[in-house]
């Protein structure tokens, strides 16, 4: 089976096109989504409805429940809070209640999914280091977890005697070690590098690729500002920051 994995699309209906026309070539069998479809950018709804129409196995990011109400605003700095306050407003009703319906954890036969951390993932911490990694590495009862939220693609690896982090685009599954595999962003990636990001899993070969895919950085930029977004999440776009 090849997964088809995305994160954080953040209402960036260009990236989210150009990951799923990558996909396309990718004799992809099934479509992951970790989370975050909504938030920053101005097309929410449509991002929403593309990514229903793949039949996703999907779960909740922090700004996906926020804008269904189950998370407070103020837990967001007030750049995102923009987005949110904005994002609400142009949503409709029953796509709130799709957001609300999304679940934080969803095991899978192969891997665990989960948008920041097994410990806890209603509080959506930030996995950013290895001793941040162990906590969920501790709740793994498959060998193989796939994040995303802080928009960064990379790979934590536990060996039986060490933790590693590396930023490997392609590697593969070991079944004597465990993985956390943090897919990176679709619409707002934050590596340095602008290109959106998406990940490929395949449960035959047991293999593991990072790819990016390069979208129309301008034209979305024009639409965040039209929509009267605050500048910056235009701007960060180019810089991939
Ligand atoms: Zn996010």
């Amino acid at each position: 089976m090849r997964y088809g994995i995305f994160a954080d699309v953040h209402s960036n209906l260009a990236a989210l096109n150009a990951v799923l026309e990558a996909f396309s070539q990718e004799a992809i069998d099934r479509y992951v989504g970790l989370g975050d479809i909504v938030g920053y950018a101005c097309q929410p709804q449509e991002c929403i409805d593309r990514v229903r129409s793949l039949n996703p196995v999907l779960i909740a990011g922090n700004h996906d429940w926020a804008c269904a109400g189950r998370l407070g605003l103020d837990s967001f700095t007030p750049l995102a809070g923009a987005g949110l306050i904005w994002t609400i407003e142009h949503l409709s009703e029953p796509d709130k209640q799709f957001l609300n319906s999304l679940p934080l954890v969803v095991k899978e036969d192969s891997f665990v999914l989960v948008h920041s951390t097994l410990d806890e993932p209603q509080e959506f911490y930030y996995l950013n280091s290895q001793s941040e990694a162990e906590a969920t590495f501790a709740l793994m009862d498959k060998n193989l977890c796939f994040v995303g939220h802080t928009h960064i693609p990379g790979v934590f690896t536990q060996t039986p005697d060490h933790l590693e982090y590396s930023h490997n685009a392609a590697f593969s599954i070991s079944p004597s070690q465990k993985y956390i595999v943090n897919a990176g962003s679709v619409g707002q990636p934050r590596d340095g590098n602008p290109l959106a990001s998406f990940c490929i899993f395949d449960s035959a070969t047991n293999t593991v690729e990072i790819k990016r895919v390069a979208y129309d950085i301008p034209g979305t930029q024009q639409k965040i500002i039209a929509a009267g977004l605050p500048g910056f999440l235009a701007e960060r776009l180019s810089v991939g920051r």
